[in-house]
């Protein structure tokens, strides 16, 4: 049993921890979720009739040319007109847009999901394959993608001329998948009450240990050597080894650190917890861990306030499935058993490194995420992991 005392001593950082959220995440413009179609919600319904009326205007001959879509076959403009010959009708240039639709966590392909344009509604064959046309003038397009026993996700493909080998996921809303876990864990309701955009690192982090405290007395070199003896299971365990830990140094400089590096501290002075982080997914980020911490709990509270710097906020223990104590649990060392992340911890951190920075519940990507690629974020983390 881990004593009481150092669960108090973790219970007001917690607290502490909870207003550096809130300084980081609450400024946040949140996204407006109102249904304002029969099929969607999430986008305003000027971006069909918006659709429609590009592809009027593309339709009245006003069409520019535009690469990959073809060529505009047009009458010459000052040249004779034969008096019997009708207009010949403008060919409107086009766009094809195809891909697959794959499981996250599985990448199984999605057969019979629905493909919502807001002006048409595409289904995934029994392969999972989409295929999407339009017209030249239109570069993007929003789309709604539902499935049964999928949550439905509303994301936005870049357009405007042929692609293919688009692979978009949808998350499975089955066991171990938990919408109630992923809001806790990811969009901090557990911490503040109501879900927040997802926030996230976006490159390898380089972590450096400071060797010295605050007065500039040397560190005990154990509590250096533990700190980076978690690093790199941590990265791997949070970002579902998309990322890694690019570099890990000690030293006694005292600066602040830069973006991409992650500081780890050890106060002499103690905190009014057993650790604590500078915000929840920033970058750069500050670990701070009071050095005078039983030791035994030194390993976990470091791994959890990277956790917290990599985009993960608190959860509630209760009712995990299965029932073990997940490192990210507010109820403080005392219940955390190992510096890593638990099974249903990864699974679910893993869905946040499938998506982009900004994604709202349910599953709604930022305007500025486009499906332009021709592999997935689940894609390149899966090639990580092998
Ligand atoms: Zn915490």
């Amino acid at each position: 049993m881990i004593p009481s005392a150092r669960r108090r001593r973790h219970d007001p950082g917690t607290t502490r921890l909870y207003r550096s959220h809130a300084r980081t995440t609450r400024s946040e413009p949140a996204r407006p979720t109102r249904r304002v179609q029969s099929r969607w919600y999430g986008r305003p319904v000027s971006r069909g009739a918006l659709v429609v009326g590009l592809q009027l205007l593309a339709a009245g001959g006003a069409a520019a040319a535009c690469g990959g879509c073809g060529s505009t076959s047009r009458p010459p403009l000052n040249g004779p007109t034969p008096v019997a010959t009708p207009t010949p009708t403008p060919t409107v240039p086009q766009w094809t847009v195809s891909g697959t639709l794959v499981s996250n966590p599985s990448t199984q392909p999605i057969a019979g999901a629905e493909i919502d344009t807001s002006t048409a509604v595409i289904r995934t064959d029994s392969a999972g394959r989409f295929s999407v046309t339009g017209t030249c003038n239109q570069t993007t397009m929003s789309v709604f993608i539902s499935a049964p026993r999928y949550v439905g996700r509303v994301t936005t493909l870049q357009t405007g001329s042929n692609r293919d080998g688009v692979v978009i996921d949808l998350i499975a809303n089955q066991p171990p998948f938990s919408m109630s876990f992923y809001n806790d864990l990811v969009r901090g309701v557990l911490d503040f009450g109501a879900p927040s955009p997802t926030r996230r690192w976006q490159q390898d982090p380089s972590f450096y240990v400071t060797t010295v405290d605050e007065f500039g007395a040397p560190v005990a070199q154990s509590l250096v050597d533990t700190a980076v003896s978690v690093i790199p299971d941590i990265v791997g365990d949070v970002t579902a080894n998309r990322y890694r830990a690019l570099r890990i140094d000690t030293g006694s400089s005292t600066t602040s650190p830069t973006v991409g590096t992650i500081l780890i501290k050890f106060p002499a002075v103690g905190l009014s917890a057993a650790g604590d982080a500078s915000g929840v997914g920033v970058n750069p980020c500050t670990v701070r861990v009071w050095q005078a911490d039983v030791p035994s709990g030194i390993p976990q509270v470091v791994a959890h306030e990277i956790g917290h710097c990599l985009g993960l906020h608190h959860i509630t223990v209760t009712g995990l499935p299965p029932t073990e104590a997940g490192l990210m649990g507010r109820a403080g060392p005392g219940s955390w058993t190992l510096p890593r992340l638990t099974d249903i911890e990864k699974f679910h951190a893993a869905i946040l490194y499938s998506r982009p920075v900004g994604n709202t519940q349910p599953d709604v990507d930022p305007a500025s995420w486009l499906f332009s690629m021709g592999h997935t974020v689940l894609e390149s983390a899966s090639r990580r992991i092998q």
